[in-house]
């Protein structure tokens, strides 16, 4: 189990969707911005979003979680194709843009 110095749990795991004022301070010390790559939008003025989606069985823990402002929280959310994550050396993840058509770009090539 993972606690802060003061003692507080920081992996929910499915107890609670959304993050817990602990785990937000937490994240807030990780990241600087929106864990989009070019996004400057304050990680304080973020949701926190789980890195993965909480729909697809994802769980509420420090590790799995991650600053998204709403736009990019909400645009993740409504096309998750277009999105990948990538794993930093320091642990933090960040959000990678694939463009609108996703994974699905070439399918219509000639
Ligand atoms: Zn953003």
């Amino acid at each position: 189990m993972v606690v802060d110095a003061k003692g507080r749990v920081l992996d929910m795991g499915r107890a609670v969707r959304l993050a817990t004022p602990a785990q937000r301070q937490a994240i807030l010390a990780r990241y600087a911005t929106c864990y989009r790559d070019d996004c400057a939008i304050p990680a304080d003025m973020c949701e926190i979003d789980h890195v993965k989606g909480w729909a697809e069985g994802g769980t509420t823990d420090l590790d799995l979680l991650a600053p998204a402002c709403t736009w990019h929280n909400r645009d993740k959310a409504a096309h998750p194709e277009r999105y990948c994550v990538r794993r930093n050396e320091d642990g933090t993840w960040t959000l990678l843009y694939l463009g609108k058509r996703g994974r699905f770009a070439g399918r219509f090539r000639r």
